[in-house]
């Protein structure tokens, strides 16, 4: 979410004035008129325009602005992409379905075409999991599992757990992977955890992941298939895998749980190793050994107050960016000591767009760099020149042209804050050692230089800076509001 300058200003002006009227509307004293139109469903189409979505807020119209700009998007995106991982022989998608948000219990429910959400639990999920939630009821909303036995009563019942394995395992490892909902990430926060491949929703996902990625690419999709026509049995899987289900269920348990013991083991190992440098550093700075390369920074997020209310009090969560010119590629991007610096860009963007930022703030957070894809160092940024060539092999094989770096209106001449490719080739970089030599990069950082000269004849940048992406959030140890001494100083 850094430079998003030149998508504002791009915007007609009329635009933000627009969205400023409906914020206006919404707000508790200011109701909303009461026409017709106003309560009427808000109807977004697929993007590829197959399947129209109907959006009801009337029973929940302080969420009315968020369904119709974060959800529909949404849910219009993914729509298309569902179909396309779970087709089968003469089915057809449908081609209209409702979301109702109101208050009620749980978090929601589809029935049929008709997916109802509860506004109550929502709200509190805003920035958290309230989308994924509904993409998994989307997923619902294409299974259409019942179909069959309407059909045929000799069609075989789906099992509960991959009716709901398979949204999870959609929303949490195609959707939303960043999040880390149903991954080994997921599973270290769980206490006395015994994985059963039978245990539905986030643990039949990651079975359904490990079959996918060690066995069956397409074990999703036949299964589905079978669901969908009333013809599943337990030896689907033997005859899809060459494995019975309760054989896959006992592999898939015992390698989890090494997993989870040893990344236990190797966080004692982390933490004595840390422990180790802190002692070495009081002693002698000449005994600091260099192999480890974790350590703990202060970093600076600007953003708008409400939110950085809500992350403090535990309520929220800073989302990921998917900015396709946030330089360092997807994370969550923070100035590193440069409170300033993010103040500065927090009141930039608010003077941009009241919508995103309204009262601009500064967030603090103590990050630990983890495995991190440092570019203050020729070990890394070498790197970047070397998938770079691949990727660029890649892309002309896709008959795509290469991404550019761009200047915003507004900004220094060459200082191409829009990093189109940048961005590109960071996150072609991390996703492929990830995939080739099992590196997981939790933080990517780098300097950014920018702006004019500090003074006539200078090389010093006035607004150069340190940036970080958080690509794994379980790497911001705390949030904190800066103290009285990391405010401006005036003058
Ligand atoms: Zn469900």
């Amino acid at each position: 979410m850094w430079f998003i300058i030149g998508a504002a200003v791009a915007a007609p002006a009329t635009l933000a004035h627009a969205e400023i009227g409906i914020d206006d509307a919404a707000a508790p004293g200011n109701p909303a008129p009461t026409s017709v139109a106003a309560d009427a469903p808000f109807v977004i189409h697929s993007t590829n325009g197959y399947c129209e979505i109907s959006i009801d807020t009337s029973q929940a119209t302080d969420l009315k602005d968020w369904a119709e700009k974060k959800l529909a998007p949404a849910l219009a995106e993914w729509y298309p992409k569902i179909v396309a991982m779970l087709p089968s022989e003469g089915f057809a998608a449908p081609k209209r379905f409702s979301v109702i948000i109101r208050p009620g219990n749980g978090v929601a429910a589809t029935g049929g075409t008709r997916i109802t959400a509860n506004s109550t639990w929502l709200k509190r999920e805003l920035n958290r999991e309230a989308i994924g939630a509904l993409i998994h009821e989307e997923v619902h909303v294409i299974q259409q599992y019942g179909s069959a036995r309407r059909n045929n009563p000799n069609a075989t019942r789906a099992p509960g757990w991959l009716t709901e394995g398979i949204p999870d395992y959609i929303r949490w490892f195609k959707y939303e992977p960043q999040s880390h909902g149903a991954d080994l990430t997921w599973m270290r926060a769980r206490k006395n955890f015994s994985p059963r491949y039978d245990g539905g929703y986030r643990v039949s996902a990651n079975f359904l992941d490990w079959v996918t990625e060690k066995y069956d690419k397409g074990i999703v999709e036949r299964l589905n298939g079978a669901l969908r026509g009333g013809k599943y049995q337990d030896d689907s899987w033997k005859e899809q895998t060459g494995h019975t289900l309760q054989d896959l269920g006992e592999e898939w348990k015992k390698q989890l749980q090494e997993k989870l013991a040893s990344s236990v083991a190797k966080r004692k190992t982390a933490d004595a190793e840390k422990s180790q440098q802190a002692s070495f550093s009081r002693s002698s700075e000449r005994n600091v050994p260099t192999s480890t390369y974790q350590r703990i920074v202060t970093g600076y997020h600007g953003c708008d107050s409400a939110l950085a209310a809500r992350v403090l009090a535990g309520g929220a969560r800073l989302n990921l960016s998917t900015n396709p010119y946030d330089w360092l590629g997807e994370g969550i991007y923070f100035w590193e000591q440069g409170p300033e610096r993010a103040r500065e860009w927090a009141i930039e963007q608010a003077s941009l767009s009241r919508s995103r930022i309204n009262r601009p703030t500064v967030l603090g957070a103590r990050i630990d760099l983890g495995e991190c894809l440092d570019l203050f160092d020729t070990l890394n940024t070498r790197l970047l020149g070397k998938w770079y060539i691949e990727f660029r092999r890649f892309v002309r094989q896709k008959g795509a042209r290469m991404p550019a770096n761009r200047d915003a209106p507004g900004t220094r001449r060459g200082d191409r804050v829009l990093r189109f490719r940048d961005r590109a080739v960071v996150d072609y970089t991390v996703n492929r050692i990830a995939e080739a030599e099992g590196i997981r990069y939790q933080t990517v950082r780098g300097v950014f230089l920018e702006g004019r000269p500090a003074f006539p004849g200078s090389k010093i940048a006035l607004k150069s800076h340190i940036q970080i992406a958080v690509r794994d959030p379980a790497c911001i140890l705390a949030f904190f509001r800066p103290g009285p001494s990391e405010s401006p100083r005036k003058g």
